[in-house]
């Protein structure tokens, strides 16, 4: 294996006390400019000491020929602060754009996505009145590393990639978030019993980290029925990780069954920079009428100073925030007639915000951000010394309408004294040998090679096999390797082998 790493890091901004932290400020489309000039109205108002940086990013961006939504002036602010503000954009219908969000978060290493799901009750009316958890989504890598194939007249493909660095540093980020913001328990989602590899690794990582943390519990659920509990009893969970699909699709759960998906605020952390922003998008029916709620902007705004390090300014606007909502004076989108006492716009709610800071709520828990001072403990994972890989077969994907045994006796013919044909499947099934008739079948087929052990299965070889496939027209369309490390099998066996 060659290494070559290279580590350009740029510190993750630091805040000491009294000084401007440089942030990248970007209004967007829709309802973004409404509610992000009324959010920042409340953070400054609320103490906040930031600079501000303005980019323009979205639908006027794309439509000027920047395929992503961003100019290259965009990301040289973002990569000089490091920290990203920013509100919804409209993302362009049509082929050829590419998505903003994904586009930030895995250029500037985002890996971490913080959810916050909390209830309101009972001035936003919700089933789950005491909810109070926190969803740590892993970012960069599983289904959304966007390696996808078509590879036959009937199958298409995408490449679930789980990485141990990637699962580490998500581990750590959920147990550090716990840590320092005082609470008791992890709980980690994977679909590890069938996914052994993938999400058993994202498991074993779970574990392996949690033992460093005997301050807080930890446990782990089989995503289906965690996902049932999840919505059905969320008050039994405290911080949830999980890998990129189950919760991208997880949080926006939790975030409804609080009762106020359009509350939410979201931050995407990395190394070197962050990006806060709503859960929500760009609300084109209400733009430009005024009556936007931006608490979700200024909530992301809150996990902002939390983030460069001003806990102060986050709790004064977090507390004025509750009390406000506390008070009933609401946004159209959260008036309840019997409940709320006083109807909105963008702009008065925030003036109503603002006429509230340093007052706490009477009701509802106050929020204490003292504590968040205590920086957050994330070192580079460990990366192990290389493992002895050993190569042992090959599994040889072929394009094929034969029949199972009569594929078979043409795969069987590239047969060497090195090297047998063990078995053939079908979307993982095994078909061969001694398959049942009833498996339906499509056109692409997994044949699976194993080394003699003792003839030097190489490189080699393999080609030499691919040459003599090639050569009996055999139409190979990809190849996977078949190692073990350090003697332990990196592969699935066939279903039913
Ligand atoms: P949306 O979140 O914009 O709107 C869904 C519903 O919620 C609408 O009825 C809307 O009026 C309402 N709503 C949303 N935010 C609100 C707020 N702050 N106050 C009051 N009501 C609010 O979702 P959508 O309609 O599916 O998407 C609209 C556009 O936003 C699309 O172009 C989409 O691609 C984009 N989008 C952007 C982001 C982002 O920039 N992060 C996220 C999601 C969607």
């Amino acid at each position: 294996m060659e290494t070559d790493v290279q580590d350009a890091r740029k510190p993750a901004p630091s805040a000491p006390r009294g000084t401007r932290v440089p942030v990248t400020v970007a209004h967007g489309d829709g309802i973004g400019p409404e509610i992000m000039k009324a959010s920042l109205r409340a953070l400054l108002a609320a103490g906040a000491e930031i600079e501000i940086e303005e980019i323009e990013i979205g639908e006027k961006v794309y439509q000027s020929g920047h395929s992503a939504g961003l100019t290259s002036e965009a990301w040289d602010s973002l990569r000089r602060t490091g920290v990203f503000y920013k509100a919804p954009i409209t993302t362009p219908q049509g082929g050829g754009f590419k998505s903003l969000n994904v586009t930030v978060r895995k250029t500037l290493g985002l890996y971490a996505n913080i959810r916050p799901c909390v209830s309101y009750a009972p001035f936003i009316a919700t089933k789950h009145p005491e909810m109070d958890l926190v969803i740590v989504r892993e970012n960069e890598e599983d289904l959304y590393a966007g390696i996808e194939h078509r590879q036959t007249d009937e199958v298409y493909q995408c490449l679930k990639i789980i990485s141990r660095p990637g699962s580490e540093k998500i581990m750590r980020y959920a147990f550090e978030f716990a840590r320092v913001h005082g609470r008791s328990k992890v709980t980690c989602f994977s679909k590890d019993n069938i996914m052994k590899l993938t999400d058993g690794l994202f498991h074993k990582v779970f574990d392996e980290v949690a033992a460093e943390y005997p301050g807080i519990e930890n446990e782990h659920w089989i995503v289906d029925i965690g996902a049932a509990r999840l919505a059905d009893t969320p008050r039994v969970f405290d911080v949830i990780v999980m890998p990129n699909l189950y919760g991208d699709i997880l949080s926006d759960v939790a975030a409804q069954i609080t009762g106020s998906v359009g509350l939410g605020p979201l931050a995407n952390i990395g190394t070197h920079c962050a990006m806060f922003e709503a859960i929500h998008g760009s609300a084109p029916p209400i733009a430009g009428q005024g009556i936007a709620n931006p608490s979700g902007l200024m909530l992301a705004g809150v996990m902002m100073l939390v983030h460069i390090g001003q806990p102060a300014a986050a709790e004064r606007l977090h507390n004025a925030w509750l009390r406000t909502i506390e008070d009933g004076v609401h946004t159209v989108d959260i008036w309840r007639e019997g409940v709320s006492r006083e109807k909105v716009g963008t702009d008065a709610f925030a003036d109503s915000v603002i006429a509230r800071l340093g007052q706490t709520p009477q009701t509802l828990p106050a929020v204490s951000y003292a504590a968040d001072t205590e920086p957050m403990v994330l070192p580079e994972p460990k990366r192990a010394a290389p493992a002895v890989k050993a190569l042992v077969g090959i599994d040889v994907f072929v394009h094929s309408t034969l029949s199972p045994d009569n594929l078979a006796a043409r795969m069987k013919t590239a047969e060497t004294a090195a090297l047998e044909l063990a078995l053939i499947t079908n979307r993982g099934v095994k078909v061969w040998p001694g398959g049942l008739p009833e498996t339906f079948c499509t056109d692409h087929w997994r044949c699976r090679y194993m080394a003699v052990p003792g003839t030097g299965f190489d490189n080699a070889a393999v080609a030499d096999l691919l040459r003599v496939l090639a050569q009996a027209g055999i139409d190979f369309i990809k190849t996977e390797h078949l190692y073990t490390f350090d003697g332990a099998p990196g592969y699935s066996l066939g279903q039913g082998q």
